[in-house]
């Protein structure tokens, strides 16, 4: 059997994953996430190579063996190179490394990662590649990776410079090279075999998150002890104990208040109401307004002056509600054009907002520091920004005191809450933005000028309604706790 880097990657997390991923591929589930990672990384990479402006990129995505005849023939030819995504091969492991220079007769080989540092399983992953570079004959002199550098501030007008930081690893993987021959060994033996007899445990998401769990774990119980929050060394301890239902749990056996509660809830097949909310909300001015926020932190900075990963603001939604019980939604605030959406999100905000009543919103730590980042970035607008950051009313405390429904399942995000409530609002009867996670790719497919413009609109629709979902939600908690 052929592998490659991934593959043995793969067998070092869990001998069972690979198995999976060659013999049940049909079984893996991934998350939304994780998809959302992968697209950050091809701009990471893309980035990376435009450091190299002679740098040849060696493509045939799907077809190896073009890949292979293309990265040899470049190899041949006498002088220095610089190639992206080479095909490299030794023995049964076929690689593409990132970036592949050579200066004279010396080669330097560069992986290029979007993580902020250097992870332990990037050294291994780095340590395949420059293995098998040397078994197809390379003389790797030097091996680094390109990870970035969290203190860049993007100058604009494309220069990057800077915007990676290399680690020289050439000695950190010297250890591994011996050790690799054994680790073909072990996952050719185990995927001639059967599936291996492996548990779920702590490898199941170390260092990457398993997309089988839903095969090797399935949610036998309808409550499973793992929906306590926080609860992840007790619900290992139950398990082991053969607790897989909640409900079956001796309640002794719990001590936080909030593992308490959901017990009880979950026990009793009724949601829980606590007294006390009506009397905190009764006791807020009117108008009341009910404000949620998007952004979006992609890994290489769009916007001049921006950093990687820096959380940027480019949507809000507002509803007012006055002390008639009118309920009105302000005009929502969306960046569409692709520019930097901060000035006109914050000015917008401002002049819609009022100076007077409170802002709820859904866990305020977010919300609070995403306005006062944007008071440092506009200090003219900074007075009325704090302003606003001081009317901030935090529902989320308040739904966590004060109410737990079983189906909520050991969480108080909102999506799990207004189906508890507003089963006519539920997020799941969205289109293609139903959870935070899909925010990041919709928004960079509306923005893209490549997309067609009746998918733009598509999408455009797409957000608006999620976050004016959000803010509903918050209407409808407010008006269930009145
Ligand atoms: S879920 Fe865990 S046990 Fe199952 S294949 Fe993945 S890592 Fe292995």
């Amino acid at each position: 059997m052929r592998l490659s880097k991934s593959r043995l990657i793969a067998h070092k997390q869990c001998p069972k994953r690979l198995w999976l991923q060659i013999r049940r591929p049909d079984l893996a589930q991934q998350s939304e996430a994780v998809q959302n990672r992968l697209a950050q990384g091809n701009m990471v990479g893309a980035a990376a190579q435009a450091q190299y402006p002679e740098g040849r990129l060696i493509a045939h995505v799907n077809d190896l063996t073009s890949a292979l005849h293309e990265t040899n023939e470049a190899l041949a030819r006498p002088g220095d190179i610089t190639l992206f995504e080479p095909a490299l091969r030794c023995a049964d492991i076929l690689v593409r490394a990132d970036i592949l220079e050579r200066r004279g007769s010396a080669y330097r080989l560069i992986e290029v990662k979007s993580s902020t540092k250097v992870k332990d399983y990037q050294v291994t992953d780095a340590g395949i590649q420059t293995w098998v570079a040397r078994g197809a004959g390379l003389n790797v002199e030097c091996t680094e990776l390109a990870h970035i550098n969290n203190r860049f501030v993007y100058p604009g007008a494309g220069n990057y410079h800077g915007l990676f930081t290399h680690a020289d690893i050439t000695d950190a993987i010297l250890p591994l090279q011996e050790q690799i021959p054994a680790w073909i060994d072990a996952a050719q033996r185990d995927l001639a075999g059967p599936m291996p007899d492996i548990a779920v445990g702590p490898q199941c998401s170390d260092p990457f998150q398993c997309e089988f769990m839903g095969f090797c774990a399935p949610d036998v119980a309808e409550y499973p002890v793992a929906i306590l929050p926080y609860g992840g060394k007790l619900a290992r301890r139950l398990i082991d104990e053969g607790y897989a239902d909640l409900r079956d749990v001796p309640v002794d056996r719990l001590s936080r208040e909030d593992h308490l509660r959901i017990w009880r809830a979950t026990t009793n097949g009724e949601a829980e109401v606590m007294p006390g909310a009506a009397e905190k909300l009764a006791a807020l001015p009117w108008p009341r307004y009910f404000l949620d926020f998007e952004t979006v932190g992609p890994a290489v900075p769009l916007w001049p002056g921006t950093r990687p990963y820096q959380k940027i603001p480019m949507q809000w939604s507002c509803h007012r509600l006055d002390a008639g019980g009118t309920l009105a939604q302000l005009p929502p605030f969306l960046e569409t054009r692709g520019d930097d959406p901060r000035r006109a999100f914050a000015e917008r905000l401002v002049a819609a907002i009022g100076d007077a009543g409170p802002i709820m919103v859904y866990n305020a730590t977010f919300e609070r520091g995403v306005i006062l980042e944007l008071a440092e970035a506009f200090p003219d607008l900074a007075p009325a920004l704090r302003a606003l950051a001081g009317r901030l009313f935090d529902l989320l405390p308040l739904a966590r005191q004060h109410y737990y429904h079983p189906a909520m399942m050991g969480s108080w995000s909102l999506k799990r809450v207004l189906p508890t409530i507003a089963p006519d609002l539920d997020y799941a009867n969205l289109d293609d933005v139903q959870s935070g996670d899909m925010v990041e790719p919709v928004y960079f497919e509306m923005i893209d000028p490549a997309s067609p413009a009746e998918r733009r609109e598509l999408l455009k629709a797409a957000l608006l309604t999620y976050c004016e979902r959000d803010t509903l939600a918050m209407v409808k908690l407010a008006e269930f706790f009145s």
